[in-house]
């Protein structure tokens, strides 16, 4: 089945609702479908053949949502990247994929410049922000994009490509999980399943990059029909975000990474918004700290859902329910309808119950593999088993899961494990410590030793830090350094770069506690 059918599918159950909202700028049911077939036919008629790659390198706009359903319904392979990346970056996967066109706006048409001349560069109609606001349609057609009459919808089989997630480049090169069709089927209605139906008058608020996280879920919401807001700010703030909350009178937070949840509830003005229609926030992509979720408990009320998976599992590994979060600190919730989880040791045999090991599963929702690289596949899927580099543990009772951390975050100091994040929440129990980042470094003496950056409201000494630690851990696990920054280091999907923290952390002898 071709994932464009939700499209369809949700044109007939959408009952006059708009299909997405940008400012003023309103695009109904019926609008985008024909749009969408009109822009696979003129991808068709500009040479593209099924299964040729199409990158998406656009912000959160109508036009990416456009070219990503015209890729489903083509029957193209959509290669949504996030536009904040490096020029060679972009580069690097336009090339590694294949792609055989790029859509560009005007913020990134630049990165266009040096691709190669056989990657035909498709502009996306000009529509500020400020002529969103007005509600004017700016242009609607697409440079290179040849007008033709609505193709019909191209048949395709479950397992063909349909979208490649790059990784989101917290380490090393980006690799491209291939989704077929069928995962994002079944993510989809795994979503529908153990998230949300998605009830009739439904609208999703998109603030993370819809080439990530928040374009997996256009798909669960245009299926039943829902509208989806996207900010014409072109960036994230939390005023604009909760301001879109009360003027489009949104019902779904779409996901956000927990660095955003974290700042929206921090927002002096937060109590001044009103935010009575909202139902559903999904959280994940990152750990959700206790006291974080905590806080935004307080602040929304039970509404919060976590969600664990990752590009190679879109969205779907395991899920913790609003009602249940604050009975089980720490977890990220029991595997969705249909993941078959299980935590083994290197070598690949069971663990003991309740023992830490990696995390593997395997179901609909497992890529394919990762796009032409054989040798990054066998390592990661291996008879079925997707092998997902996180590391964590099962309650034997009631099935729960813990995460620790990612394998390669783990540190090893005088032979001992240190899962930084176990440090990471004892830190943030400190009523002065905003954010942290807990990280290894390598130690003459100790193997590697472990070192805490901090971003602390007001000034702290690092001595007191560590006495937290060593109140509630042992004491090999407090941090040897504390280093005091401004800011932490960011990827574009919110996510803290342990990497670039491990190279900086030259700066963390000016503290050293022993
Ligand atoms: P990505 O493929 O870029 O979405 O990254 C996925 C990775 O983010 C996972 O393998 C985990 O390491 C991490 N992650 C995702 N969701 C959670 C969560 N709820 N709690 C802790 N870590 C998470």
């Amino acid at each position: 089945m071709n994932v464009a059918h939700l499209l369809v599918d949700g044109s007939r159950r959408a009952g006059g609702a708009d299909a997405l909202v940008f400012g003023g700028r309103r695009t109904s049911y019926p609008e985008l479908v024909d749009r969408v077939a009109r822009v696979a036919a003129g991808l068709r008629r500009l040479g593209l053949r099924p299964g040729d790659r199409v990158a998406l390198l656009l912000p959160n706009r109508p036009e990416l949502v456009e070219m990503l359903w015209a890729c489903f319904w083509g029957g193209f392979v959509a290669v949504p990247l996030n536009w904040h990346l490096h020029p060679d970056e972009i580069a690097y996967v336009v090339e590694q994929s294949g792609a055989a066109a790029i859509l560009v706006s005007a913020e990134t048409s630049a990165a266009a410049d040096t691709l190669p001349p056989q990657v035909r560069i498709i502009r996306a109609p000009a529509a500020t922000a400020a002529e969103a606001a007005e509600g004017t349609n700016a242009g609607t057609a697409y440079s290179a994009v040849p007008a033709a009459r609505p193709l019909d919808m191209a048949a395709v089989d479950d397992a063909d490509s349909a979208w490649l997630f790059y990784t989101s480049g917290t380490t090393g090169r980006p690799k491209g999980a291939t989704l077929s069709h069928r995962n994002l089927a079944a993510m989809t209605a795994t979503y529908h399943a153990d998230i949300d139906p998605v009830a009739p008058g439904s609208s999703f608020l998109h603030a993370a990059p819809l080439t990530h996280g928040s374009g997996l879920y256009l798909l669960p919401a245009i299926g039943r029909g829902a509208t989806n807001v996207i900010s014409p700010s072109g960036s994230f703030s939390p005023g604009d975000y909760l301001g879109q909350i009360e003027r489009h009178k949104i019902t779904h937070a779409a996901f956000l990474a927990p660095t955003m949840l974290n700042r929206i509830v921090r927002d002096p003005q937060f109590a001044t918004y009103d935010l009575s229609g909202l139902r559903s926030i999904v959280v994940g992509g990152a750990p959700l700290y206790q006291e974080d979720l905590r806080a935004a408990v307080n602040a929304f009320g039970p509404i919060i859902t976590q969600m664990y998976g990752q590009g190679e599992a879109p969205m779907t590994i395991t899920v913790m329910p609003p009602g249940d979060a604050l009975a089980h600190p720490g977890s990220c919730g029991r595997p969705f309808g249909g993941i078959d989880l299980r935590i083994v040791a290197q070598n690949g045999s069971p663990v003991p119950d309740g023992s830490d090991g990696e995390v593997i599963v395997r179901g609909a929702v497992v890529m394919n593999g990762y796009w032409k690289n054989p040798k990054a596949t066998a390592e990661t899927l291996v008879d079925g088993w997707l092998h997902t580099g996180d590391i964590g543990h099962l309650d034997p009772d009631d099935g729960y899961l813990y995460l620790t951390d990612r394998a390669k975050d783990v540190i090893i100091t005088g032979g001992s494990n240190v899962y930084p994040r176990e440090v990471e929440e004892v830190l943030l129990t400190h009523p002065a410590v905003r954010e942290v980042a807990v990280v290894g470094v390598p130690d003459s003496e100790w193997g590697e030793s472990v070192v805490a950056f901090v971003v602390a409201d007001q000034t702290l000494g690092a001595a007191e830090l560590v006495e937290l630690c060593k109140a509630h851990l042992a004491s090999f696990k407090k941090p040897r350094s504390v280093v005091f920054v401004d800011d932490l280091p960011k990827n574009a999907t919110g996510k803290i770069v342990k990497r670039q923290l491990r190279q900086e952390t030259h700066l963390a002898d000016r503290q050293i506690i022993r």
